[in-house]
């Protein structure tokens, strides 16, 4: 290609909306343009990067034998009814109607079409198993679209959904996909890792993320630097700091209980502000209900409870918090007011960090009342302490028996779940086993972010004068700056050159444009091809090509007979970094 005649508009300055820097230089580098707030135009050079990346994700797909299809993405709404997820999702739901008042919805997801057009044709265990995926365009209306590819309302997702017999078979679909998943984010460039995390709205059992560390990533991971487990920040377990029996002689000696009056005082800042104590000596109580009856959950005041971890040790589906009335009629006060003092008949479980505080504060249940000096064990009884507030730094690894968690920012750019037969029970979806048994479909699904990725690489590998691909997402391998294309020598060997490399199927950009060098340069670096082939005064001088990565910008010179077999060997050791061993 010519930059001559390639279309890509670069920018002196970023949009001024730009946070993330793969949102400042995707759009400066001019390969993607905002068309509206979170929808994005893909030029030529962004199109081509993520083209690139589609071909990856097809060439993992294919070879763990997953058959591509192409659904729509414009969903009837019934399909959506069976399933619930019509209302359950209604805030990210781009909903519409046809000229017939018809609903429908634009996909963010495609488990119910999917699951409808398997359900209709595949009838017997032999048809199985089947992976099926595609690389589309999804929807979700994001209240707060930013951050460029990273967060946007239309992205481009693969999605892959597996239909089994049996939990084996799923296992076995599960666990190709995580090897594809592997292979598919380490030939982009990108060190993925998988950790654990909650379901959301998928649902299901199972099921792995696939992060990639970078400071500016709005996912938070905790990763053990002994062990290696890592887990979502929804996820993420802590050991237990304390061992049983629970040491109940602290240094600290207990004072007496003492009610104070605290007008008007209910939340946590307000509280600790007026009796000057810091919020790590307040005990918050919130009263929950689960499945009809009411439990106490003691959390310290500057902890956040994690009501998945309180789900998952309850072990009942229905979880939620107690409203004002019911909370009155348990403690006879306001919400803000609760306290595990006098509480009679209630379930008492407290957060780790409970164990080992003394002297605490918690509500009075009684109107506009704390008390202060409170020990549990003394003032009230525990029925079980457990792991319920979110990690954080530094807590203990639940894994290992030293290692501490590290709290670090990340970039989701994939998810696995194993889903069972939350689909295919919703949806009626069965075949006939081996013992002419129907039984509902086991299914796995299975997403890649591809837009994300391609703002993932950026963010993960740039540095103040651009973007630096890897050479398997670069939207060309090589960048030629002959620098001054008026000189019959200089323009006479770049377009010699050029004509070899074109036809030695090297993906090639000849900067054949009438600018100074030092435009020329800029734009290279800041597009990133990760080969930069330089021809101006050392070919005057020496007959010399110049060529260098663009990671690193060391030049190494070359005599223009022998520059094709160079750049040759130099292209295929930079795919050679990037294909997978495994
Ligand atoms: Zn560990």
């Amino acid at each position: 290609m010519r930059a001559s005649q390639l279309y890509f508009p670069t920018l002196r300055e970023p949009p001024s909306e730009a946070e993330l820097i793969s949102h400042k230089l995707l759009t400066k580098a001019g390969f993607i343009r905002r068309v509206a707030m979170g929808i994005y135009a893909y030029l030529p050079l962004g199109y081509r990067s993520l083209e690139k990346i589609a071909r990856i994700v097809r060439e993992e797909m294919n070879a763990i034998c997953a058959q591509e299809i192409f659904m729509p993405a414009l969903h009837p709404a019934n399909l959506w009814e069976e399933t619930k997820r019509w209302d359950e999702c209604d805030e990210i739901l781009f909903k519409l109607r046809d000229r017939q008042e018809r609903p429908f919805c634009l996909g963010p997801t495609h488990e119910e079409v999917v699951t409808d057009l398997v359900r209709r044709d595949v009838h017997s265990y032999r048809q199985l198993p089947i992976i099926l995926y595609q690389i589309q365009v999804k929807f979700r209306d994001e209240p707060r679209p930013r951050g460029g590819l990273m967060r946007a309302r239309e992205f481009t997702m693969k999605d892959a959904y597996s239909f089994d017999k049996d939990e084996d078979g799923l296992e076995k679909s599960y666990q190709a996909m995580v090897r594809a998943y592997k292979r598919i984010f380490y030939r982009c460039g990108l060190r993925a890792i998988p950790v654990e995390a909650e379901a959301g709205v998928i649902g299901g059992t199972e099921n792995l993320e696939f992060m990639v560390l970078s400071d500016s990533g709005e996912d938070k991971m905790l990763i053990c630097s002994s062990c290696g487990y890592a887990a979502n920040q929804e996820r993420a377990e802590r050991r237990k700091p304390f061992e049983e029996p629970i040491n109940m002689y602290h240094q600290d000696t207990m004072l007496p209980l003492e009610k104070v009056f605290t007008p008007n005082r209910k939340t946590v800042a307000q509280v600790t502000d007026y009796l000057g104590v810091s919020a790590e000596k307040l005990v918050k109580t919130l009263i929950y209900i689960a499945d009809g009856k009411p439990l106490a959950v003691l959390i310290r005041g500057d902890a956040e409870l994690n009501e998945s971890k309180l789900r998952r040790l309850l072990g009942v589906p229905n979880v939620r918090m107690a409203d004002p009335d019911e909370i009155r009629g348990l403690t006879k006060a306001d919400v803000g007011y609760s306290g595990p003092i006098g509480l009679s008949g209630v379930e008492m479980i407290a957060d780790y960090d409970i164990a080992e505080m003394r002297n605490f504060v918690t509500g009075a249940n009684e109107d506009d009342h704390h008390f202060i000096n409170v020990n549990w064990g003394r003032d009230f009884e525990v029925t079980r302490f457990a792991d319920l507030r979110f990690a954080k730094d530094g807590d203990g690894c639940p894994r290992c028996d030293s290692g501490l968690l590290h709290l670090r920012n990340c970039i989701e750019v994939g998810h696995v779940f194993k889903l069972g037969t939350k689909y295919s029970d919703s949806m009626n979806a069965k075949f006939v086993d081996e013992d002419g048994v129907e039984r509902p479909f086991i299914m796995g699904c299975y997403g890649i972010g591809v837009s994300r990725i391609l703002a993932a690489v950026v963010e993960v590998s740039h540095d103040e004068d651009g973007i630096i691909f890897p050479i398997t997402v670069a939207p060309y391998e090589l960048w030629m700056i002959p620098i001054d294309m008026n000189d019959d020598d200089i323009a006479g060997a770049a377009e010699c050159l050029y004509s070899e490399l074109i036809q030695a199927g090297v993906e090639a950009v000849i900067d054949d444009r009438d600018e100074r060098p030092g435009v020329k340069f800029k734009d290279a670096d800041l597009i990133g091809a990760p080969i930069q082939i330089i021809i101006g005064r050392t070919y005057k001088e020496r007959g010399c090509i110049e060529v260098r990565l663009r990671r690193d910008k060391k030049p190494s010179l070359v005599s223009a007979k022998e520059a094709l077999g160079h750049i040759l060997q130099l292209r295929s050791t930079l795919y050679e970094e990037l294909m997978p061993r495994d």
